[in-house]
């Protein structure tokens, strides 16, 4: 199997597999009990924060664990309507842009339906955010703006400090999705809140963070027993703590050293899949590791049945189940047929040059096989 799905998630490094293992069988302490062994677990987790928020690198701000970014972005959502509210104030209004994951736009769309101005504002070809537009939208009763960093589906890079400024200057908050950057590239400084998950870094699953800005911190999300300062209840888990805090050191020790190998990845994808592609997204504002192209006659839902020891995929792993074409590449404007026949390819830190290209060579031939057919 080659593994070419780094979007939808990232193989466990094994420093993370190394550093979560006695923490599952032998040191199993609550980590918020008085004993010794909570104590334990309580300073390893306190360590595991500092690096997911170093990896982060923002300043003003820290980090609340959460089960996941999906709960992550809800909270940050959710919890920054209900804090308005609690303050009375008068800003009813999110804006977030049609490419964003369904994370971002389902709560949105939830929040719409109990009453909450909501603004999607649609992209280019290139999937880029026309900042004009965000100009003319942006007014007094904008609450939040939220827009991801580096979209899961196409790689393509928002101007999020610019977006954040944009949003400053009218007295709104900013939440940026940072899931498919952590550890990728450097967060820019701005955004309010940040949303990240462990498992796109080779960390475990089932756990991800919040990144809150002093200051700018949502209502608490989940009630109980006070943990995460009061503001999301449950006993934090200290082997999935410590997984996201091995993978987020090892992401900041090997941030560039992954970026040039991926960089180098994508050119020689591009070489080995020949000519016919059209990438999808702009090719200069981008995450290199992310290549989502298409082919005209391509049945993409095909190709991933012909070629079942290749993991790639249609594009996030939630359109790819749903059989519905992606809402991103609709956004960039592509017809149905054009996402019918696209594919996302996700490449990483563990992925070789070799097999990456033997990859693209059979991904190409049974393209070309399938052109041959409907010819
Ligand atoms: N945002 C983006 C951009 C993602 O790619 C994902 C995962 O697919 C999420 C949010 C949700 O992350 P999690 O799997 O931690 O809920």
């Amino acid at each position: 199997m080659i593994y070419l799905d780094y979007q939808a998630t990232t193989p466990i490094a094994p420093e993370v597999d190394a550093a979560m293992a006695p923490w599952i069988a032998q040191k199993f302490a609550n980590p918020h009990s008085p004993s010794r062994g909570g104590h334990e677990a309580e300073a390893a987790i306190e360590v595991a924060r500092k690096h997911v928020e170093r990896a982060i690198g923002l300043h003003g701000g820290s980090v609340a664990f959460t089960g996941s970014a999906t709960e992550a972005l809800n909270w940050a959502l959710k919890g920054t309507v209900e804090a308005a509210r609690a303050d009375r104030r008068e800003r009813n209004r999110i804006i977030t842009l049609a490419t964003e994951h369904a994370a971002v736009l389902d709560t949105c769309e939830w929040l719409a339906s109990q009453g909450i101005d909501l603004t999607v504002l649609p992209v280019g070809r290139d999937g880029l955010l026309d900042l004009d537009l965000l100009e003319r939208e942006l007014d007094e009763r904008v609450l939040i703006v939220a827009a991801m960093l580096v979209n899961n589906e196409i790689g393509v890079l928002q101007p999020v400090a610019e977006i954040a400024a944009m949003a400053h200057q009218r007295g709104a908050l900013m939440l940026c999705d940072a899931v498919q950057a952590l550890g990728r590239l450097r967060i820019p400084e701005g955004p309010d809140l940040v949303a990240v998950s462990a498992h796109k870094i080779h960390g475990p699953k089932g756990i991800g963070a919040l990144w809150m800005r002093e200051g700018a911190e949502p209502a608490p999300f989940i009630h109980g027993g006070g943990q995460e300062r009061g503001m999301r209840s449950g006993t934090l888990s200290p082997q999935l703590c410590v997984g996201f805090g091995a993978a987020a050191k090892l992401a900041v020790e090997r941030c560039d050293r992954d970026y040039d190998h991926v960089q180098r990845l994508w050119t020689a994808a591009i070489k080995a899949l020949g000519p016919g592609w059209t990438i999808n997204g702009s090719t200069a504002h981008r995450y290199p590791g992310n290549l989502n192209i298409r082919r005209d006659a391509v049945d993409a839902a095909r190709l991933l049945a012909d070629l079942r020891e290749i993991a790639f995929s249609l594009g996030s792993a939630c359109a790819s189940g749903s059989g519905r074409p992606s809402h991103v590449l609709r956004a960039l404007g592509l017809d149905y047929r054009q996402a019918r026949s696209s594919i996302r390819l996700g490449f990483g830190r563990y992925t070789t040059h070799e097999e990456l290209t033997d990859a693209c060579g059979e991904i190409a031939a049974a393209a070309r096989a399938q052109e041959h057919l409907v010819a």
